[in-house]
């Protein structure tokens, strides 16, 4: 494939969500997938706009705390905590959940939100999160640097995706070589077969932002009735439901099955930085994609400091700093160059993060009820 920069993955993106738009289905169809997906780049973006300068702090800081909900992986929430920190003299208390879990605290805190500032997991929990009036909207300037506006930022300010990735298989290597006969998977049908069967690894949708984005990612791709007989298909091959997302491509590197369903760049960190045996792969037919957001929690008690790490947030410099924490995922701001160009290389469904989110509840609930559920999840 020839070499294309990251504003042409975007445009690709616009035409086709205009297209989709335009014979969009009833709300509770699943959309189609798009039948050419966009083109992804290979190369890191030139900033074609001088993208706004690093926020500035304001006058007079007047908190001196935040509480962060931190859903990205932990070594980037500490990564963060420490940046923040030092720029701005602030204090960041933040805990680490994964995204339905972080969505579940919201809930249960909303009359008495403990934390500020929700940043990291995919897009389809704020966009649930604004839907039940967890988050509060802030129009930060900041939003002048997105590469993909009409994507990434909810029209009414009430998230902005702060980071992308997609979805992937990791294979143990291991495993295969002592399986001469079998490949790793290219295909989702490739999961059903007799020889996966108790070797696929994967977090629960209820628990998991990525196991939901391959949830929806199954149902955008064959529509709701045939996605669903698929999903209960896909069940009875996986050996294991974890909590995190993440965290099926360290056992599954560890040998303890074949293959996980992870996001992408998290098999990166765990072969380039944990030397775990593992082959990426992706669904020929095509795969889901995150962009992960970030969003002010209603009520939070610091928004001044929460509206500084907002800004923060969305400024080339921060975004940079994702590989000094073992992150991987790609920018979603102008001036940033791409750690894995290679990750977003890949046949891309249209995926609807909207749509994803406004059923997320619905289609969790009926994955726990009536194919697996959420009991003895491993951590
Ligand atoms: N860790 C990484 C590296 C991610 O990219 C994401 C997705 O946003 C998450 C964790 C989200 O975690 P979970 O799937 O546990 O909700």
């Amino acid at each position: 494939m020839s070499a294309k920069r990251v504003s042409s993955l975007m445009i690709h993106i616009l035409m086709a969500v205009a297209i989709l738009s335009a014979c969009a289905p009833a709300a509770t169809e699943a959309p189609a997938a798009a039948t050419e997906p966009p083109k992804v780049a290979t190369e890191a973006p030139a900033a074609t706009e001088a993208p706004v300068a690093a926020t500035e702090a304001p006058a007079e800081i007047t908190d001196t705390e935040l509480n962060v909900l931190c859903t990205p992986q932990e070594q980037w929430c500490q990564g963060m905590k420490q940046e923040f920190e030092a720029k701005y003299g602030i204090t960041v208390n933040y805990v680490r959940m994964s995204a339905g879990e972080a969505l579940a605290r919201l809930q249960a805190e909303k009359d008495n939100p403990q934390f500020d500032i929700w940043w990291g997991g995919p897009l389809d929990s704020f966009v649930a999160a604004k839907g039940e009036d967890l988050l509060e909207a802030y129009d930060s300037p900041n939003y002048a640097n997105l590469l993909d506006p009409a994507k990434s930022l909810d029209p009414d300010h009430y998230w902005v995706g702060v980071y992308m990735g997609t979805l992937g298989f990791a294979t143990n290597t291991d495993w295969l070589a002592a399986h001469p006969d079998v490949e790793a998977p290219t295909s989702w049908d490739d999961l059903l077969k007799p020889e996966f069967k108790g070797q696929v690894m994967v977090a629960h949708p209820s628990s998991s932002g990525t196991s939901y984005t391959a949830l929806a990612t199954v149902l955008q791709l064959r529509g709701e009735e045939a996605g669903w007989e698929y999903l209960k298909k896909y069940a009875g091959q996986i050996s294991q439901y974890t909590k995190s997302g993440a965290a099926p491509a360290k056992f599954v590197g560890q040998g303890e099955a074949a293959v996980a369903i992870v996001f992408s760049h998290d098999t990166v960190n765990e072969i380039e930085n944990n030397k775990m045996p593992l082959k990426l792969t992706f669904p020929k037919e095509g795969t889901g994609w995150e962009i992960g957001g970030m969003g002010l929690v209603k009520g939070g008690a610091h928004p001044q400091a929460a509206r500084l790490w907002f800004d923060w947030a969305l400024t080339p410099e921060t975004q940079a700093l994702g590989p000094k924490y073992a992150a991987y995922q790609a920018p979603t701001v102008k001036g940033v160059e791409l750690s894995h160009p290679e990750l977003l290389e890949v046949n891309l469904i249209d995926y609807d993060f909207v749509w994803a989110g406004e059923h997320k509840q619905e289609f969790v609930d009926k994955f726990t009820n009536e194919i697996a559920n959420a009991e003895n999840l491993k951590q």
